[in-house]
């Protein structure tokens, strides 16, 4: 499975969603693959997520490419935006349907809710219109058929991983009732297209892999490594986002920022280096970096990553 993926030259990728600032839990991802990538001498490319135009924040994806500058995450190549590759993405679908591996499902959340049983990331769709024909006119999504079979990796990281897709997950959504194309199906086209060997990001992305490697398999695609990260966790237990109310990054002291999201990848860099220049320490990070010291589990990061709700905003 794994094998076509190390024989190609290394390249990994950052894919943000450009829905809001970078944050410490966002750089972590940065960091870990763009290290995966340069102390391999590999590529490290960027792609903008903006598949979702309500969600996407104006002006955000230019911040967050301004914000890996200022912390000295160079990327390689042009920055891919998803919203360019709809017609990609068609393709995809239609060969998809051709291999009736999908059908159209017009469930609402509510009915998903009832009827389904709790899996590992949400509601496991039932299969209501798996055999019901959904008439084309009323709004619907399309699901992909699962099955049976088993889909292991060795994450290398997490390690060893096993899923049931069918069972813990169940038929997904590929495009949703308002016509978007779901992430799921949009990575996995453009991982492919820009022959990405190891993917690098965050462990709450863990289960949505599973869903990856099947699409992978139905349209005849390579499987790339993986590698997932320890989630950053506020002071509540919550997963550092927006939501959560995550800080925003200070480009203005990239240096102890980046040192800190070393130690929380597991990595040891010498204190002095808290005070040299940002070249010194990717120099020191880019040639002591380790994948395999990074902690599996997920942790709490510095106060200052994100704000107390009673926090007024300034
Ligand atoms: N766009 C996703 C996010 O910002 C990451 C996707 C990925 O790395 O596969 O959470």
């Amino acid at each position: 499975m794994t094998d076509r993926a190390s024989a190609l030259p290394y390249r990994g990728r950052f894919a943000p969603s450009p829905s809001g600032a970078l944050h410490f839990g966002s750089l972590v991802a940065a960091v870990a693959s763009f290290l995966q990538a340069r102390s391999r001498g590999g590529e490290w490319v960027v792609r903008i997520e903006d598949l979702d135009p309500p969600r996407a924040l104006p002006g955000a994806a230019d911040e967050i490419l301004r914000t890996l500058e200022a912390f000295g995450l160079f990327w390689d190549g042009p920055v891919i935006y998803q919203s360019r590759h709809q017609a990609q993405y068609r393709d995809v679908l239609d060969q998809l349907a051709h291999q009736d591996a999908l059908y159209p499902c017009s469930c609402t959340r509510a009915e998903i809710a009832d009827s389904s049983v709790r899996g590992i990331d949400g509601p496991v769709y039932p299969g209501t219109c798996r055999k019901t024909s959904v008439a084309s006119r009323t709004a619907h999504a399309l699901r992909v058929r699962t099955d049976n079979a088993e889909i292991v990796i060795i994450d290398l990281i997490q390690g060893e991983l096993r899923w049931q897709l069918q069972q813990q997950i169940g038929d997904f959504v590929v495009r949703r009732s308002d016509g978007l194309y779901a992430y799921q199906l949009a990575v996995v086209v453009d991982d492919a297209a820009q022959k990405i060997t190891e993917v690098v990001r965050g462990a709450d992305l863990l289960h949505s892999t599973p869903r990856q490697i099947h699409l992978q398999q139905l349209l005849g695609l390579p499987t790339p490594r993986y590698a997932h990260v320890p989630v950053a966790i506020n002071g509540f237990g919550e997963k550092l986002s927006k939501q959560t109310l995550a800080s925003a990054l200070d480009t203005n002291t990239p240096v102890p920022v980046l040192h800190q999201a070393l130690a929380f990848l597991g990595q040891q860099p010498p204190l002095e280096l808290h005070s040299s220049g940002l070249d010194a320490l990717w120099q020191w990070a880019i040639s002591h970096w380790q994948a395999r010291i990074v902690p599996r589990a997920a942790a709490p990061v510095p106060a200052w990553a994100y704000r107390h709700p009673g926090d007024v905003d300034n």
